[in-house]
């Protein structure tokens, strides 16, 4: 059997990447609207109103179309980045421009694959890896745009981080998992608490809390402290160029997420090395 190109590796993560960056567009683009319509009909459920029929709207269905005219996307205008970039950046039905948002996602996406990839070998860690740099990727973006984490991936990040460490597969042990997700959860929820007991005013969301938490699962408690200290340099700057710009002023809430999903993927990255490698 001939022997397998170097590069054969490289190409399947990077490849693997843009696929997943893909979904990835797609739940930043459905998770916050399906969530919406959930309240809505829990809200018209405790009223006791009637709940009306809607076509189902979920990560599957509709299926893939261009959001101004609403064609149907062919497998053509879906080939991740490349799509983007022969269409110029536009539908090819009603010629309305696609946000950039969707090829840079994806391109994260494959530089996250190859980096799990060069970072962790072809150990089952180096996809769980990538999993988390997903969901961080996909709450980050949420985040920017609608000022949520949702629980539906927060909490899933949580339990794998705690699974993995059960599962030996990462370099954290169970025991040091579970308490990074606690203390994650309780250092923001105590500086939130003393903020607000000290200004008056929420400083942070619970979601926050439970993205440390789940941070914490994956990273171990001593990641923490680097975690929220460069996570607050990130917001500060981004803070400070937004008001030079006149974007932001001293009250404007501002999605502290993206800053904590930056900083833990990149202690991802700068784990001590996992030393028990079963596929070599
Ligand atoms: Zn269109």
């Amino acid at each position: 059997m001939a022997a397998l190109s170097p590069a054969a590796p490289w190409i399947v993560a990077v490849l693997l990447g843009l696929v997943f960056g893909s979904f990835v567009n797609v739940v930043v683009a459905r998770l916050p609207r399906m969530l919406e319509r959930g309240w809505q009909e829990a809200y018209a459920d405790v009223r006791g109103e009637p709940i009306a029929a809607a076509p189902p709207y979920n990560l599957a269905r509709p299926g893939s179309h261009c959001p101004h005219c609403e064609h149907p996307l062919s497998w053509r205008e879906l080939v991740p980045v490349l799509s983007w970039c022969r269409q110029r950046g536009r539908c090819r039905h009603c010629g309305v421009p696609i946000s950039w948002q969707y090829p840079v996602i994806e391109a994260i996406s494959a530089v996250l694959a190859a980096a799990c990839y060069w970072r962790f070998g072809a150990h089952p860690y180096a996809l769980a890896a990538f999993g988390a740099c997903l969901a961080l990727l996909a709450l980050a973006v949420i985040d920017l745009h609608t000022l949520l984490l949702p629980d539906d991936i927060t909490q899933p990040l949580l339990w794998s981080g705690l699974l993995v460490a059960v599962a030996g597969w990462g370099p954290l042990a169970p025991h040091s998992a579970i308490i990074g997700a606690s203390a994650g959860y309780a250092a923001l929820w105590l500086l939130a608490t003393v903020y607000r007991l000290i200004t008056g005013r929420e400083g942070m969301g619970q979601g926050d809390f439970k993205l440390l938490a789940a941070l914490g699962a994956w990273l171990g408690p001593l990641a923490l402290p680097v975690v929220v200290l460069s996570a607050s340099v990130l917001g500060l700057a981004a803070g400070i160029y937004l008001m030079l710009r006149r974007r932001a002023h001293s009250r404007t809430p501002l999605p502290f997420g993206p800053c904590l999903a930056v900083a833990g993927a990149v202690q991802f990255f700068l784990l001590p090395p996992i030393r028990l490698w079963p596929l070599g």
